[in-house]
C-alpha cells in the first residue's frame, strides 16, 4: 500500500503536532486528485438542527479528529493494519446549511453520494442522528440495507411538535418508509430509557425490526448479541450506524440525549468485533457533542469505537479486492 495513505506516525511526529484529521490521515479535501483513490473516507457532517433536546453535534466532527490522534495503526484483537488493507483518508466535511434543515440534508447527501459514485466507502461523523437519513439516501442501492443500529433510542417516531418529520427522533421511520432500508433485516441494540408511550416502539416492531432492548442484551451478553446482529442482516448489503448515546453516560456524557443504564465501551467493542464479515457498504457515527464533554471523555470514547468500525469496513475493502 502506498505511503501516501498512512497516518501520520507518532514516531515522527508526536500526537499533539499538525493540523487535526481523523487518525491522523491525509487530508484530500474536495477537488483534490487523490479522491479517486480513497477506498475508505472518512467524513465529518457538521449538523444538529435535528436535535430536540441538547444541541452542540455541529461540533462533533472536530472535536472527535483531534481525540482519534491517540489511535495507533495496527488492531491487535484482529491481528490488522486497516490503513495497510484500505486506503484511508479525511474528505474533510459534508456541505451543511446551519439556516436551514432541508437544504443541509440535500447538501451532506450530495457530499456523500459523490464519495459512493466514485467508490469509497463512506465513514461519516456527525452531527446528531437526522444526518443518518441523507447517509442512507446516498447510499442507496438496487435493493433495501440492512442495518445495525447501536443506540438507547430507536429513533422511528412518525412526528414531533405537530406534525414535523425530520428530527434526530425520527430518521429510521424515514429511511424505511423511502424504502432505503428493509425493515426485516434491521436490528437495533441497547433501546431502554423511559418513554412518552409504552407503544413508541411498537412501529419498527410492526414492520418487522429486531429491537433488541437493553433487558435482552444483559441476558445474552455481547457476543451473542453480535451474532444475532449477523443473523439479522444475513450476506446482503448493510449499514452501521453507532449512536454514542447507547454507551452508558458514565463513560459518554457528552450527548443531547443521555440514558443511563447503558452497556460500556467494552462490551461496545466486543459486540463491534463480533461483526466482521458483514457486507458494510457505509457506516457512521453520531450525537458526539463536545460542550457537553467536559472532560473529553465522550470523544475518546468515540474516536476509538470509530477505530473498530474502519477496521470492519477494511476487512470488508480487501475481502471485496480479493473477489
Ligand atoms: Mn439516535
Ligand atoms: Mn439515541
Amino acid at each position: 500500500m502506498s505511503d501516501a495513505f498512512q497516518p501520520i506516525s507518532a514516531n515522527d511526529r508526536p500526537r499533539f503536532t499538525e493540523i487535526a484529521s481523523f487518525m491522523r490521515l491525509p487530508h484530500v479535501p474536495e477537488g483534490d486528485p487523490r479522491r479517486a483513490q480513497v477506498e475508505i473516507g472518512l467524513m465529518g457532517v457538521p449538523f444538529d438542527l435535528g436535535t430536540t433536546n441538547r444541541p452542540g453535534a455541529r461540533h462533533g466532527p472536530r472535536q472527535v479528529r483531534d481525540a482519534s490522534a491517540l489511535i495507533r495503526r495496527a488492531h491487535r484483537a484482529h491481528g490488522m493494519y486497516p490503513f495497510d488493507l484500505a486506503r484511508c483518508a479525511d474528505m474533510g466535511d459534508a456541505l451543511v446549511n446551519p439556516a436551514d434543515l432541508q437544504d443541509s440534508l440535500a447538501r451532506i447527501a450530495a457530499s456523500v453520494a459523490a464519495l459512493h459514485a466514485a467508490g469509497t466507502v463512506p465513514l461519516c461523523v456527525g452531527g446528531d442522528h437526522l444526518i443518518t437519513l441523507p447517509l442512507l439516501r446516498a447510499a442507496k442501492r438496487d435493493q433495501p440495507l440492512g442495518l445495525i443500529h447501536f443506540d438507547s433510542h430507536s429513533d422511528t417516531w412518525d412526528t414531533y411538535f405537530g406534525g414535523w418529520k425530520y428530527t434526530h427522533g425520527t430518521p429510521f421511520r424515514r429511511a424505511i418508509e423511502e424504502g432505503l432500508l428493509d425493515p426485516k433485516r434491521c436490528i437495533q441494540i441497547g433501546i431502554r430509557g423511559s418513554m412518552y408511550d409504552l407503544a413508541d416502539n411498537s412501529w419498527a416492531e410492526q414492520q418487522g425490526m429486531r429491537v433488541v432492548y437493553i433487558e435482552e442484551y444483559w441476558r445474552m451478553g455481547p457476543e451473542a448479541v453480535a451474532a444475532e446482529a449477523r443473523r439479522v442482516v444475513g450476506d446482503g448489503p448493510t449499514y452501521l450506524s453507532f449512536d454514542i448515546d447507547a454507551i452508558d453516560p458514565a463513560f459518554a456524557p457528552g450527548t443531547g440525549t443521555p440514558e443511563i443504564g447503558g452497556y460500556s465501551p467494552a462490551e461496545a467493542q466486543r459486540m463491534l468485533r463480533g461483526l466482521m464479515g458483514v457486507d458494510f457498504v457505509a457506516a457512521d457515527l453520531v450525537e458526539v457533542s463536545p460542550p457537553f464533554d467536559q472532560t473529553g471523555g465522550t470523544a475518546m470514547v468515540a474516536a476509538n469505537l470509530l477505530f473498530e468500525i474502519l477496521c470492519l469496513l477494511a476487512g470488508r475493502v480487501a475481502a471485496r479486492r480479493a473477489g
